[in-house]
């Protein structure tokens, strides 16, 4: 195992996934990264309070990964104790005809979180870079062009108040086989598995050369990405909840002052 994990690797940098060990853990082990995530928990649910009682920024956080990567398990184990009413997780899926029939950031402008809220984003405008190019859904100039106009994209909502959290769930193709093998055998699972994941697995050494140039091109000042190793479940929780929890103390909302004369106040019988 190398000694040090580089998880937010610089803007302007190429990106080497070989580099990034999907088994990585620092000096953590199950017992002492769960009892660090429940109290980072804490944390969170506090400044979520304050995010939305302040109502004028907003934090969004990104997730994309290949099957099994374990998008629905970080964001459940992240953002499970937060009021759901400052919470908007949007899940996307192959393209509807209505959403083809605009421009790719049409339905993802459509969930921007509001001022106030955490907004979580299941697969995300990066798809528009990964599956449609692999599977060569556009021609090649129209996705080619897209890593500028997800950056500018991007820029534009962190200067309108969304701080952006992109995170990429690193696993390595052998734990992605235990998964899948583990989804097939369990019937509470089965429901996850798709006959589609298996082409898409087929070509792993494509999709990780999309995530590569999706990661290297849109890694902005404005909005970076994190390379979480994420074979072990545990640390992959914790990176991210470190993460968030680290994004809103910099954004630091704070609640808003109490009205004038609150302390004259009688509240009458
Ligand atoms: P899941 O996340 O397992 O429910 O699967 C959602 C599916 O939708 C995945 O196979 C994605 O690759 C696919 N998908 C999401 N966004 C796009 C997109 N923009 N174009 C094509 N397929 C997409
Ligand atoms: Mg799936």
């Amino acid at each position: 195992m190398p000694k040090d994990y580089n998880l937010t690797p610089k803007p302007g940098k190429r990106i080497s996934l070989a580099d990034h060990d999907p088994n990585y853990h620092a000096d953590h082990d199950e017992e002492s990264a769960r009892a660090e995530l429940a109290i980072l928990r804490e944390e969170l649910d506090e400044w979520q309070e304050r995010l939305y009682a302040e109502g004028k920024q907003s934090l969004l956080c990104v997730f994309q990964a290949m099957d099994t990567g374990g998008k629905d398990g970080v964001i459940k184990k992240v953002f499970e104790t937060c009021n759901p009413q400052g919470l908007r997780v949007a899940s996307f899926k192959a393209p509807t005809s209505d959403e083809l029939a605009r421009n790719f950031l049409w339905r993802i402008q459509n969930q921007v979180p509001p001022k106030g809220h955490i907004g979580v984003f299941n697969r995300s405008h990066y798809e528009d870079v990964l599956v449609v190019r692999v599977n060569q859904l556009v021609p090649k100039k129209v996705w080619k062009a897209r890593y500028e106009q997800i950056n500018e994209f991007e820029q534009l909502l962190t200067e309108t108040g969304t701080t952006i959290l992109k995170f990429y769930l690193h696993i390595s193709k052998d734990e992605q086989k235990q998964r899948m093998e583990d989804r097939l055998a369990d019937p509470k699972k089965q429901w996850k598995f798709s006959m589609g994941d298996l082409p898409v697995r087929e070509r792993w050494a494509d999709y990780m050369a999309a995530y590569e140039d999706a990661i290297g091109k849109c890694n902005t000042e404005a909005a970076r990405w994190y390379i979480v190793p994420a074979n072990h479940k545990w640390y992959r929780d914790l990176v991210v909840m470190k993460a968030v929890v680290k994004a809103l103390e910099q954004m630091n909302p704070q609640y808003p002052p109490p009205e004038a004369g609150l302390n004259q106040v009688k509240i009458p019988d």
